[in-house]
């Protein structure tokens, strides 16, 4: 099984078959074995620097169902909150002074955010900080609805093409959502310039080594500049609730193997990891990430932003979760920095 891991590791691409003997032979020796190279090849083209985003999670109105997802349209236990221009660029003062230089402005899919409003508020923080950079993780929106926000500012955008395969995207969506409508989107963004980010929940249900598999050959050709992916976990005001999480072993697994496919690529330790693991965002850095995301939501709206249970951090002022993130780097010997952390990979 080592070959195979050193194939990727000399850019050679892995068939279907051979991504799927891996996922599925995998041992904590391999593990150990896979992760010596993808800290390598991390520390060669990213060194110790660990970059920060300031998330804000500035809407959870959302026209979707997605039948894993805490804020899905049909969860009336949700009480629905939307920030106002002026609260957003309060964040970005706060993330500021706290040596953040990308915002990330997630949401779920809100009409109340059409183009004009969004575009208002990107070029009110582009006014505002004019070194930082703006990445946009807001949905599925038509070709022009990119190209304006792109024009606007936006620099990134992130959309997680969930799984690959048609039919097991039909399992963890409504019918009107396709897999090929939104690795669409994944190109439109590609197209219009955006620096691209995708992504998969790693033991989601139904999901297997194949499908796993499939996402890793759909990223190799994307060829995007982050790839963000975290566990599955349920969330109890939803069809899956109940349902198993996806394991640590596995996330960790696979982020080493996206470290050695796209070596320059930017690789979040998400907080779905540091939810299943209380160790699970340093453990994910040793595996190969280089990216955290720190929360800058007012901490009034964080606990109704629950994508999933129990999701960590949800009481935390956004100073205390900066200095929490670089206090864990550090013991684990790595930095916080202080910049815009754009990927190597373009
Ligand atoms: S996963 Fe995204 S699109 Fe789907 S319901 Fe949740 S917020 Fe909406």
């Amino acid at each position: 099984m080592r070959e195979l891991i050193d194939k990727l590791q000399e850019n050679k691409a892995l068939s279907k078959y051979e991504w799927t003997v891996l996922i599925e032979g995998r041992s904590p020796e391999l593990a150990e074995y896979l992760f010596q190279q993808a800290r390598s090849v991390r520390h060669k083209y990213y060194g110790h620097d660990v970059y920060v985003r300031g998330l804000i999670e500035f809407t959870n109105y959302c026209r979707n169902d997605c039948l894993y997802c805490g804020i899905r349209k049909s969860n009336l236990k949700v009480s629905r909150y939307r920030l106002s221009k002026e609260e957003i660029l309060s964040c970005c003062e706060t993330g500021y002074s706290l040596g953040f230089r990308t915002f990330v402005l997630q949401g779920g899919e809100d009409a109340g955010y059409d183009d004009s409003r969004l575009c208002g508020i990107i070029s009110a923080i582009k006014t505002g900080w004019p070194d930082c950079a703006i990445t946009l993780s807001v949905g599925e929106r038509s070709y022009d609805s990119y190209k304006a926000l792109h024009d606007a500012g936006a620099d990134r955008y992130l959309l997680r093409h969930e799984t690959y395969d048609a039919e097991h995207y039909a399992k963890l969506h409504p019918p009107l959502l396709k897999a090929a409508d939104r690795q669409d989107c994944l190109w439109n963004l590609k197209k219009i310039g955006y620096q691209v980010g995708t992504g998969f929940m790693v033991g989601s249900p139904y999901q297997t080594a194949g499908h796993l598999a499939e996402d890793m050959l759909f990223i190799k050709d994307l060829d995007p500049q982050m790839v963000g992916i975290g566990p599955f976990i349920s969330h109890r005001d939803t069809p899956f609730a109940g349902q198993s999480s996806g394991t640590l072993e596995l996330t960790l697994f696979m982020l080493g193997l996206l470290r050695l496919m796209i070596p320059k690529v930017l690789l979040p330790a998400t907080t779905a990891l540091g939810t299943i693991h209380p160790k699970g965002r340093e453990l994910g850095i040793q595996a190969g990430a280089n990216v955290v995301m720190p929360n800058l939501s007012p901490t009034t709206v964080r606990k109704d932003y629950a994508l999933y249970d129990n999701k960590i951090c949800t009481g935390d002022e956004a100073a205390e979760c900066r200095n929490c993130l670089e206090r864990r780097m550090e013991s684990i010997g790595y930095h916080v920095v202080t910049t815009r952390g754009d990927s190597l990979n373009i």
